[in-house]
């Protein structure tokens, strides 16, 4: 059973390939900056060179339980088991990803649109609109191989939070430097349009404001304490700038991937406000994170230099 399955998808796999030969897996990823699990043959076979499980073969497929579903390879948190349902096709169905967790490409076949964890780029799938299957009229069809779960009375592994403050360069900056953050990608976020580019970006004609994700362990860090260096890293107080940056892409804005970051992150200004700063940051739901240009990923560390423009200032 195992044996037949891995030679259908290894014939999938070199169909696939043939049909997408000039697409490099993982093509926009910066491997050297993110921690990776390392993947078995059928994984890599799906994650990195998009092949497809064979239906009703995945583990997933008939699994009801209570949890979270995380992207096999970076360990980013994809999907609640309550967007779960059964659309009898053969894998996993969900109507809703976790905000800011899932992108979306047009396929190599031109027709259908590719799903990729947002973070790593690792293939999951393909998304589905206006079939009927539940009120949010969805369906993220995603290979089982993708995934990996986590049992509600499990505490997460991994937890997502994006934050936005001037130039992402300086703000990933800090980031990456504390222990229990898995991973830093900076991009693009809160805008009009699909994949902007960095000058687009500049030119202010998407609404994108500059931000980085950070995929951390919160039982090592919380989002509190994420939460806190962002507003010691950056002038909170600033609106649409930071120092010599200036336009809204450069704003103050933290982006929420759960209720409960939404009310730490509330609960933090309240403080500050306390403390007389006029804290101009916006408090929004996360929405589709864009990638940035690799020149952009990791860049004080490329060039060995400290930012300008985001210097510690103890707050709290
Ligand atoms: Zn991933």
């Amino acid at each position: 059973m195992k044996h037949s399955f891995f030679i259908a998808l290894l014939l999938v796999t070199f169909l696939a390939h043939c049909q997408n030969s000039e697409s490099k897996p993982n093509d926009s990823i910066n491997s050297k900056s993110m921690k990776f699990n390392k993947l078995t043959l059928e994984e890599e076979a799906v994650i990195l060179k998009k092949a497809t499980e064979r239906p009703y073969s995945g583990k997933y497929y008939k699994f009801d339980q209570k949890g979270t579903y995380h992207c096999k390879q970076c360990g980013a948190a994809l999907y609640k088991s309550d967007s779960k349902f059964d659309a009898h096709c053969g894998w996993p169905s969900f109507d809703d990803e976790i905000a800011g967790a899932v992108a979306r490409k047009t396929d190599a076949d031109g027709s259908r649109t590719e799903i990729l964890c947002a973070n790593c780029g690792g293939h999951l799938g393909h998304v589905f609109e206006g079939e009927r299957f539940t009120d949010k009229n969805t369906r993220h069809c995603v290979n089982s191989v993708s995934l990996t779960f986590t049992p509600a009375d499990m505490p997460a592994q991994t937890d997502t939070a994006i934050f936005a403050s001037g130039c992402f360069w300086g703000t990933e900056y800090w980031f990456k430097k504390q222990n229990g953050v898995i991973s830093t990608t900076v991009g693009y976020i809160g805008g009009r349009t699909d994949k902007p580019t960095y000058e687009q970006v500049c030119n202010k004609t998407t609404g994108h404001a500059e931000a980085v994700q950070v995929v951390y362990n919160p039982t090592v860090i919380d989002f509190e304490t994420l939460a806190k260096l962002y507003f010691e890293t950056h002038d909170p107080t600033q609106l649409n700038r930071q120092g010599p940056d200036i336009g809204d892409q450069y704003r103050s804005e933290i982006f929420y991937t759960s209720e409960t970051q939404k009310t730490v992150a509330e609960k933090l200004i309240k403080e500050l406000e306390t403390k007389g700063l006029k804290v101009v940051t916006r408090v929004t739901k996360a929405t589709e994170f864009f990638r940035a240009e690799e020149y952009h990923q990791d860049y004080y560390e490329k060039v060995g230099k400290k930012p300008y423009c985001h210097v510690y200032t103890k707050r709290f």
